[in-house]
């Protein structure tokens, strides 16, 4: 027998992407956290625990040791829905197999890896459950299977899944492994988990095969964000479930108070947090209870920070796909729900909530520009929760007047004022287990190239002009991570919840954060100066990229340079007060 306080545990972070769960840096999802946990509460000490991400890898390989040293190796991934990401690159199925090959312990890999793999991480694909050379797989919880395989000396494990007390215990005990995450702590986000399984049954879905929802009670996550909270982690996503409103309740009608103690909790262990953003919401949920819904979204933007996102699963706007899928809500069901949202959460920092949904164009923001205003005290933020919109391509019963339904759909939402944060249009993948592996990729696989033009096409009419709306030119984004150079500008995007990407003039610092004023908006990116803006320092292409400052002008500004205030910059089409922030409007000589 093995004594488990003279293992060596590897832990190896592919990366997940579910339909409920997220986990590719900057955020950590709960596989690794939990894992960590269930193997001290096993006995292995956090000194035995190693935890490298696949880019860590990747990018230095003299850590493949730690992967063939290990008594045991874990490796937790998997793509159960497919996407691209700035922050990491998940794991493909090659990668997932070397380590295999490698690790001379026993080996184990567990998490939505467990639903199936592709040949490649990609959408349009059938995906088949595969075990890689792996010794075990776990096709349960992979947490539970790590403590058992733990306590049996290596020998094996029943697949299981946690009981609630386990759960208490492994979050709160494995919030120690962020620390050796690459992103710790400044650009590290931790998705939270607050339910699992859905009472719904989606074709292509793959949160049923968890079960009923389960709930988690607030007080067992507001411990584990407690333990977060002291390793350093400033960053919170309420993301690990299929919706926020029906947490804490029956399993579909929204319980406010069960969110108020979740929501109150967090805040209270973890005051200096600077991000607390939400993944998904059901817009049926939001419909059938529409008060209910309103107090649950009214506590959630009372507690939250900008830029939120709940995300909302129309998946398709067209009747018959609806049919064929059992999708649970309709176009006008879901429009109904952005309705709500926006007129309960659609306001920013600064705004009279009573008037939401707002345009970022508030006299308090007016107030706030004309008077020199710190970024803190005008409403030229983010609104607080957005809905989101996914649709889903190549679903049983998909047609051509499919790609119109959905085009109609979005039309209408910014037709009638209102707002989405992000549209996320994917083509499926169809999982064993799930309705949709009868009928495969097929249909998304003959619709491609349908689908591209499509796809093209609602980024130019509809994500541009709601972009526009969003984020007005002059809204500030704090806090903004510079990730990477390309023609000649600097990249980067807050933590939270689909964030928008930025694009500064210049190559800046990487691994920096710079607070940002909008100047401009691409399809799904918005172009930004520093904020706030200092007439005698900023750079011509800075100058040139707030709309309405030509190369003319600009060449102006630099050669009347320096000025006191922000009110005597040369700038004849432009309120400059917009990006000076708290700059000297019509005072005295600024002490610098
Ligand atoms: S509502 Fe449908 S898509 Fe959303 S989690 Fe439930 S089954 Fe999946």
């Amino acid at each position: 027998m093995i004594d488990p306080a003279d293992l060596s545990v590897t832990l190896v972070d592919g990366y997940v992407d579910e339909p409920a769960h997220f986990g590719v840096p900057p955020y950590i999802s709960t596989y690794p956290r939990f894992t960590a946990g269930a193997l001290v509460d096993a006995g292995v000490p956090e000194a035995g625990i190693t935890y490298h991400t696949i880019d860590e890898l990747r990018d230095e390989r003299r850590k493949w040791a730690d992967v063939a040293d290990a008594d045991l190796l874990l490796y937790l991934g998997g793509m159960t829905v497919p996407g691209s990401y700035v922050g990491g690159t998940p794991a493909e199925p090659e990668e997932v197999r070397e380590l295999a090959w490698v690790a001379d312990g026993v080996s184990v890999m567990g998490g939505p890896i467990r639903f199936g793999v592709g040949e490649e991480n990609a959408g349009a694909q059938e995906m088949q459950r595969r075990d890689l050379d792996y010794d075990f797989l776990a096709m349960g919880d992979v947490e539970a299977a790590a403590h058992d395989l733990v306590e049996s000396g290596l020998e094996g494990f029943e697949d299981r899944y946690r009981d609630v007390d386990e759960l208490d215990r492994w979050a709160e005990r494995g919030a120690f492994v962020v620390e050796q995450h690459p992103n710790h702590p400044e650009y590290l986000i931790c998705e939270l988990e607050t339910s699992r399984g859905c009472a719904y049954r989606c074709s292509f879905c793959t949160e049923p095969m968890y079960g009923e929802p389960d709930f988690r009670p607030p007080e067992s996550v507001v411990d584990e964000v407690d333990a977060l909270s002291d390793r350093g982690v400033r960053h919170f996503r309420v993301g690990r479930q299929a919706d926020i409103l029906a947490y804490g309740g029956d399993g579909e009608a929204p319980n406010p108070d069960a969110l108020r103690r979740l929501y109150g909790g967090i805040r209270e262990v973890a005051p200096d947090l600077e991000t607390l953003h939400l993944d998904n919401m059901n817009p049926i949920t939001v419909v059938t209870w529409p008060e209910k819904s309103r107090e649950g979204i009214r506590i959630i933007a009372e507690h939250n920070t900008p830029g939120d996102t709940a995300a909302f699963g129309l998946e398709s706007a067209d009747p018959a796909v609806q049919e064929a899928n059992n999708l649970n809500v309709t176009a006008d069901e879901c429009f109904e729900a952005v309705r709500i949202v926006n007129e309960e959460a659609g306001w920013r920092p600064g705004d009279d909530p009573a008037e939401a949904p707002t345009h970022g164009d508030s006299e308090a923001r007016r107030a706030s520009n004309a008077s020199g205003g710190t970024a803190s005290d005008a409403a030229n933020r983010l609104p607080k929760p957005l809905p989101g919109i996914k649709l889903l391509h190549g679903l049983n019963g998909e047609r051509t007047e499919t790609f119109e339904h959905n085009k109609q759909f979005l039309r209408r939402v910014y037709d009638a004022g209102l707002m989405v944060r992000r549209i996320n249009i994917r083509q499926v993948m169809a999982f064993e287990g799930t309705e949709m592996s009868e009928a495969g990729a097929d249909i998304a696989i003959d619709h491609k190239e349908r689908f591209k033009r499509y796809k093209r096409e609602i980024r130019e009419e509809i994500d541009r002009p709601m972009l526009r709306r969003l984020a007005p030119v002059g809204t500030v984004l704090p806090d903004v991570h510079l990730e990477y150079h390309e023609g000649g500008r600097t990249f980067g995007r807050q933590l939270g919840t689909y964030p928008l990407l930025v694009g500064i003039p210049g190559e800046r610092e990487l691994g920096r954060t710079l607070d940002v004023a909008v100047v401009d908006h691409g399809y799904r990116s918005v172009t930004g100066v520093p904020y706030p803006l200092d007439p005698n320092d900023a750079s011509m292409d800075e100058l040139t990229a707030i709309p309405g400052i030509g190369s003319s002008t600009a060449g102006d500004i630099v050669v009347n340079r320096p000025y006191d205030t922000a009110a005597a910059v040369p700038s004849p089409e432009v309120d400059f007060t917009t990006f000076t922030g708290g700059y000297p409007t019509d005072t005295q000589p600024n002490a610098d």
